[in-house]
């Protein structure tokens, strides 16, 4: 899909309507006839945790729950396989994506590609607008932080990045931050070491408070520095083959069995 307006209100769709609708009014606003509330419970659920990635989402389920059709929610499905939360699988349905290692680290290569020229851009171009919102943006991230809310703070923290790539005002930087987003937020789920976003505390505060200076060479090298520590978060070494059968695991040849 070519960027435009509709893919680069992304990201202000989704937090107007998990902030203002669904955490609001959890039973009424997901049941209507649009596909924007219906994927907004659905990525809600996914990053607190409540649909796990790899879980099946079945579409009669999910338009029965919103008392919808099955068409609304395939449309709602079809746009977050699109921005990679979903996977269809022949013959098989919708899942959440479960990225695996090698995809948690290829994503986590390009962001360090991609992301200290978003930083710096944002340096140059970010205008006091998109200023106030990076900084609201990072209060609602310590809120969630202090309060522990695990899956509101894996979910805030992917999108700093994204509010990050709107600021900077290139539709390609916001599409591709989109997409990187969505797949490192399941990531970190899935790998994390610790029980936290993998975005350090206080990291996003010296990013915005260098772009608030106007700093373009210290927003590029601060946005280095944290691809580098979020990566460090994360387990992302392939696991070792587990030994197939008790005689593999102690080490032993197995005999043929004695026939008495
Ligand atoms: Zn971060």
């Amino acid at each position: 899909m070519a960027p435009g307006p509709e893919r680069c209100s992304y990201l202000a769709e989704n937090v107007g309507l998990l902030m203002d609708e669904v955490t609001t009014n959890i039973q009424g606003t997901a049941r209507g006839r649009s596909e924007a509330p219906i994927r907004a419970r659905i990525l809600q659920a996914i990053f607190e945790r409540r649909l796990p990635p790899g879980e099946k989402l079945t579409e009669d389920r999910l338009a029965e729950l919103f008392g919808v059709s099955r068409t609304v929610v395939r449309q709602a499905l079809s746009r977050l396989a699109q921005d990679g939360i979903v996977e269809h699988l022949p013959n098989r349905g919708a899942f959440v994506a479960a990225p695996s290692r090698a995809d948690a680290r290829h994503v986590l290569e390009a962001r360090a590609v991609v992301e200290p020229e978003i930083a710096g851009a944002a340096a140059c171009r970010c205008d006091a607008h998109a200023l106030s919102r990076l900084r609201r943006h990072v209060e609602t991230e310590d809120s969630a932080r202090a309060g522990g809310d695990r899956g509101a703070l894996v979910r805030l923290t992917g999108e700093f990045h994204v509010v990050l790539a709107e600021s900077a005002g290139n539709p390609v930087f916001v599409r591709l931050l989109t997409e990187l987003q969505a797949l490192s937020s399941l990531s970190i789920l899935l790998y994390a070491r610790g029980e936290h976003s993998a975005c350090p505390p206080d990291e996003h505060h010296r990013i915005v408070a260098a772009i608030e200076r106007g700093d373009a060479e210290g927003a590029q090298q601060l946005m280095r520095e944290h691809i580098a520590h979020v990566a460090a978060e994360m387990d992302l070494s392939e696991p070792v083959e587990r030994p197939t059968g008790l005689a593999q695991a102690l080490g032993i040849k197995p005999r043929a069995p004695r026939h008495r």
